[in-house]
């Protein structure tokens, strides 16, 4: 198989098979549930895993390998399984790696379903969870138990772009044997790959910029042969979180504009960032492209860029911030980011409606954030859009 040093031609062309008969230039759509054996041997040898071969697309499908195959060699990893969701690719790796009496840290700041997953799903079948401050390597360590098993985290995070550094976490995993994981959706491997600072397993929501189109719900995970295959063949296999053959094909077509896309994304925030900091109705802006953003400190280093998506809370009063977004016209009112259209979005009564007033406070989500998931659009006409609305407030 074929792999460049550039992860812009692997995003085109990695994880391709050899041309097979037809030789096409695209990738088939393997559209079938099954795969025929030649006899009853041969089906035998299959599940026994002594050839390999494919069995049935609850399994694997050729389809789904190619787009497992360049998702490895984008992150930088041994091995990758594809999901019918960002949150089958989740359960799948937590149910995978935890039985009863384990016990998982992780931070209040994440993606709302994932929270809901790890504060009410968790604890009920008797996995412990600590929420700790990710970014106080003091913290983290004090939260760790005999029982520790797994450390999940996101950065940039849900909603407020708070970033923790994978160095630090990577090092605690290795150091007490405790399995990481990293959701990277918010920057895709275009601009961080968490496994080359040790992490053991890289999570997406490919619904996001992978796709990038907004047509298709899916999930990723990477990480060595070993977790990738274990997490495959138990709870991939039994619980049944699997993509579809033709969503993998418009996830593997979407990442051939992945790295234009992306650049596209961060300069169109870069610009919407430093508009709305300058603005007189913008209380608080949350971008890690900006000097003033703690996270700024790890771009160039752990991030080679800061992503499209930023928060900011307006000086006014709820119902004046929910009159802004009502009074948009381009930026589509959304959840979802990664995306062609810039989509905006209330944390607080949309993605992160299922926190509690407390777990909101703990988050950092007051009842005025606004996450913007800057879009490819010319940045021109997002800040028209952006200008008019917020003049209503003023
Ligand atoms: N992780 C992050 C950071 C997300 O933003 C989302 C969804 O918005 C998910 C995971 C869940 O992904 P999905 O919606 O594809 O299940």
């Amino acid at each position: 198989m074929w792999k460049s040093n550039n992860i812009e031609t692997n995003a085109i062309h990695g994880g391709k098979p050899s041309q097979g008969e037809h030789g096409p230039l695209s990738t088939p759509i393997y559209q079938t549930s099954t795969f025929v054996f030649d006899d009853v041997q041969q089906g035998a040898d299959r599940f026994a895993g002594d050839t390999h071969g494919h069995i049935y697309s609850r399994l694997g499908n050729p389809t789904v390998d190619e787009l497992e195959a360049r998702m490895a060699i984008l992150e930088e990893t041994e091995a990758a399984a594809a999901f019918g969701s960002g949150m089958g690719a989740v359960s799948a790796a937590v149910f995978g790696l935890l039985k009863a009496g384990d016990h998982l840290i992780t931070s209040h700041r994440l993606y709302g379903c994932t929270f809901a997953l790890f504060s009410h799903q968790l604890p009920a079948l008797g996995i412990e969870v600590s929420f700790v401050d990710l970014a106080d390597e003091q913290k983290l360590r004090a939260a760790i138990q005999p029982n520790t098993k797994v450390i999940y985290g996101e950065t940039p995070i849900n909603p407020c772009l708070t970033v923790i550094d994978l160095d630090v976490i990577g090092a605690i995993g290795r150091e007490r044997g405790i399995t990481t994981i990293i959701d990277n959706t918010f920057l895709s491997p275009i601009l961080q790959r968490p496994a080359t600072h040790g992490i053991d397993l890289v999570l997406h929501s490919a619904t996001k910029y992978l796709n990038g189109h907004g047509d298709v719900v899916a999930g990723i995970l990477c990480g060595s042969r070993e977790l990738v295959d274990q997490i495959k063949m138990t709870t991939r296999k039994d619980m049944g979180a699997v993509i579809s053959p033709n969503d993998a094909w418009l996830i593997i077509r979407g990442l051939k504009t992945l790295h234009l896309r992306v650049q596209r994304h961060c300069e169109n925030a870069q610009r919407v960032a430093e508009y709305l900091q300058g603005h007189s109705a913008i209380a608080k802006i949350y971008y890690p492209g900006l000097p003033d953003h703690p996270g700024y400190r790890l771009l160039g280093s752990q991030m080679q860029g800061a992503g499209g998506v930023m928060a900011f809370e307006l000086q006014c009063s709820f119902e004046q911030a929910v009159a802004f977004i009502n009074q948009l016209q381009l930026c589509k009112r959304a959840v979802s980011l990664g995306d062609a259209e810039t989509l905006i979005q209330h944390p607080a009564s949309m993605t992160h409606s299922t926190y509690e007033p407390e777990e909101l406070a703990a988050a950092g989500i007051s009842r005025t954030l606004i996450r913007l998931a800057v879009g490819l659009e010319n940045a021109e006409d997002i800040l028209a859009d952006l200008d008019q609305a917020l003049a209503t407030i003023a």
